[in-house]
């Protein structure tokens, strides 16, 4: 059998894994950061995974977790402490937000948020802030936040900072610009075919991962090989993906621009934008998201224009070749953002079909929407 080896780390099931005497058997333990155990805390196919994205992430020690979600709560349930405080991002993900508002305060954490834009946390850090939260660019409205401004004061009061890094993922170093841990979607681009959910915790300093890996190992957590096998298949060809997305989505951008119906794109990318500077100092790389402000952007309106669409189906998430598009009211989720209410927020994932046919959809959507002027 020596003769074959495969190109691609394999799919291993396991629960029972196999032990040669008694003596091995009773030290499994030591074994549960490096080296296999049981099938729940890793296999050679969710190591293999965790090694590319560590490489991937600019960091040393990577834990994967069965959804982006619980890459983001696993570190806030890890470091909270009862009478600590937790500060958030105002445009961070919403079960994000909605996981501080009721189990951290559960656990008798405080939560407080700080504009999506800052570029400083000064006025919100206390003695008792254990984490905060950034992510940038912001889950459908862009703001980037001065991450190594902010890093720089959590750190003076010994707090942790992390990210939600799913839009920057293979596009940043966040370890550089001071972020202890880098959390990220690999539901998205990673993967690559919008089937599957996997999350992803990096961190640079090994007294941390053994804190996340022995916590989501008590709670029982672990990642599927089967699902870490798919993810490993996306991630060889995903920076050329995402240059093809982000290539698509900065002509979409360009295009919009000059729309009269578009009051606003949302894309840091784009030299235009309020965020570019930003985006240039902590990423290297767009991707195919494209958010915008329309003209008349409340409910109804954007009801004709979404429902007559015919390439962008509507669906959250993205990340696949395939076209998207989501809406969202900001205000609803937001504690200190100034978002007028009843304004959405239309967001595209441009995908690799036929630009001349997304521009073509966009453009009648647009039309169904100038139909309400009065
Ligand atoms: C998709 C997404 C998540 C959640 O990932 P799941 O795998 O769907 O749980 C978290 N944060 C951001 C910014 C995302 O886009």
């Amino acid at each position: 059998m020596n003769e074959f080896r495969p190109l691609n780390t394999g799919v291993h099931r396991a629960s029972t894994l196999l032990f040669a005497n008694t003596e091995e058997f009773l030290k499994r333990g030591d074994r549960l950061f490096d080296g296999y155990m049981y099938g729940l805390y890793g296999t050679p196919t969710t190591r293999d995974l965790e090694h590319q994205v560590a490489a991937i992430d600019g960091g040393t020690r990577t834990v994967v977790v069965p959804s982006g979600l619980a890459a983001i709560t696993l570190p806030l349930a890890a470091f909270a402490r009862s009478g600590g405080n937790v500060l958030v991002a105002d445009c961070a993900y919403g079960p994000s937000r909605s996981f501080a508002k009721t189990f951290l305060a559960r656990l008798g954490m405080t939560t407080e948020y700080f504009a999506s834009g800052a570029s400083s946390i000064a006025d919100k850090i206390r003695p008792s802030t254990r984490l905060v939260l950034l992510e940038s660019p912001g889950y459908y409205t862009m703001e980037i936040q001065d991450i190594e401004a902010i890093a720089r004061e959590a750190h003076a009061v010994g707090a942790l900072v992390m990210i939600d890094n799913t839009w920057g993922f293979g596009a940043s170093n966040m370890f550089s610009h001071g972020v202890d841990i880098c959390c990220t979607a690999l539901s998205k681009y990673a993967s690559g075919a919008g089937d599957l959910c996997m999350g992803s915790i990096s961190v640079k300093d090994e007294g941390l991962f053994r804190e996340l890996k022995s916590f989501s190992s008590n709670l029982g957590i672990g990642a599927s090989s089967d699902e870490a096998y798919l993810v490993l298949r996306g991630l060889p060809s995903m920076r050329a993906r995402v240059r093809e997305h982000d290539d698509r989505a900065r002509e979409i951008c360009a295009w919009l621009a000059g729309h009269p119906e578009v009051e606003r794109v949302l894309n840091p990318v784009m030299p235009a934008d309020r965020y570019h500077e930003r985006y240039r100092r902590f990423f290297n790389s767009g991707n195919g998201l494209v958010s915008v402000v329309l003209w008349k952007a409340t409910i109804e309106p954007l009801r004709t224009m979404i429902d007559g669409f015919r390439h962008f189906r509507i669906g959250a998430s993205w990340g696949s070749s395939h076209s998207l598009v989501a809406i969202s009211e900001p205000a609803s989720s937001r504690n200190v953002d100034v978002w007028p209410s009843g304004q959405y927020i239309v967001r595209f994932h441009i995908g690799l079909e036929d630009i001349g046919l997304l521009k073509a959809d966009i453009e009648s959507g647009l039309e169904r929407l100038a139909r309400w002027k009065p």
